[in-house]
């Protein structure tokens, strides 16, 4: 029975109790949106259409309005943080994810069994999710092959370094994908750097959200440079091009496993900093939740027969690679 009541579909979209379609449509009543990066949010604009509400937390519906998706108000079911919400006889939490702004686990209670989504996450700041029948995990770094080897607060320590060295020269610019880039100006004030940032329209009003999110002023923010002083450009990863300009260029990307910074050529740097679990944290978070079975989205995420043999292995949990 427990087997139909959470499984991940071919098109990635985790199916919760009976009601529940979780980050890609489904045939089901709710749609569920974790976050607003783009592949949890597939099928959206289909199941603005097709299901009967589509739920969020309050940030990440201001998000996806930003992103340019309509949701119409009879649609849009806003919930905050670890507020039960009763619902077709079943009963939806959505948990904090540490991850990016907005960024939620999803629990689903019915009569007799609890199942629960963590989506994206990283530790430390993700409570895990306790007492599941079924816990379907993300899984992004899913062998020991791909463990990092520092910490995001080591690759964070990394970043600033390089930046605080390169605005002396003259500008900088960080290339990330949305979430992260709104993270790293929360830590960036956070720990004292006052250079203005420059933002495009879209980045600047997720920069507003993300201030009542992170619960700190991004100020001075600047849509386009306003003098030849030192100021930090934050510019969607798309737009990479390392030839372009004389400013400083700093990608951040989960996927430099050498070291927290690498130097690609002077003036250009890449900086492993992510926003999900390394696979030590995976394990750990199963071994916290400790569920009575897990299932890993290998839509999404990488090695995940791996990560399910070794769930079985190291904690003795049954666990499976799906779909
Ligand atoms: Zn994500």
């Amino acid at each position: 029975m427990l087997s139909s009541l959470a499984s991940v579909s071919a098109e990635g979209a985790i199916l919760l109790g009976k009601n529940f379609a979780v980050d890609a449509h489904a045939e089901r009543p709710i749609r569920v949106v974790t976050h607003i990066h783009a592949d949890h949010i597939i099928g959206l604009e289909r199941s603005l259409e097709e299901s009967l509400l589509l739920l969020a937390t309050d940030f990440t519906m201001e998000l996806l309005e930003i992103l340019g998706y309509y949701v119409p108000p009879e649609k849009r079911l806003a919930l905050s943080y670890q507020k039960r919400l009763r619902i077709m006889d079943e009963e939806v939490t959505l948990e904090r994810a540490r991850h990016i702004v907005g960024s939620a686990q999803v629990v689903v209670e019915g009569e007799g069994y609890r199942v629960g989504y963590t989506s994206d996450f990283k530790l430390p700041g993700t409570p895990p999710l306790e007492g599941l029948d079924v816990l379907v995990i993300d899984a992004t770094y899913g062998s020991p092959r791909l463990q990092r080897k520092w910490s995001d607060a080591e690759a964070m320590a990394a970043l600033l370094s390089i930046v605080e060295i390169a605005l002396r020269q003259g500008p900088v610019e960080i290339y990330a994908y949305h979430g992260k880039i709104q993270e790293v100006m929360a830590e960036f004030r956070l720990r004292g750097v006052k250079e203005p940032f420059v933002t495009d329209l879209k980045g600047y009003k997720m920069a507003r959200v993300a201030e009542r999110f992170y619960g700190v002023r991004l100020d001075p923010l600047w849509l386009s440079p306003q003098d030849e002083s030192s100021y930090i450009s934050f510019i969607h990863a798309h737009k990479f091009d390392e030839s372009r300009g004389t400013s400083t260029k700093i990608f951040l990307t989960g996927w430099e496993l050498r070291a927290p910074a690498v130097k690609v050529r002077e003036g250009v740097f890449r900086v492993g900093f992510s926003d999900h679990a390394t696979f030590r944290e995976i394990i750990e978070y199963v071994r916290e939740a400790s569920p009575k079975r897990v299932i890993v989205d290998s839509t999404r995420g990488t090695d995940t027969q791996v990560t399910a043999r070794y769930i079985e292995r190291a904690l003795g949990i049954p666990a499976e690679s799906q779909p």
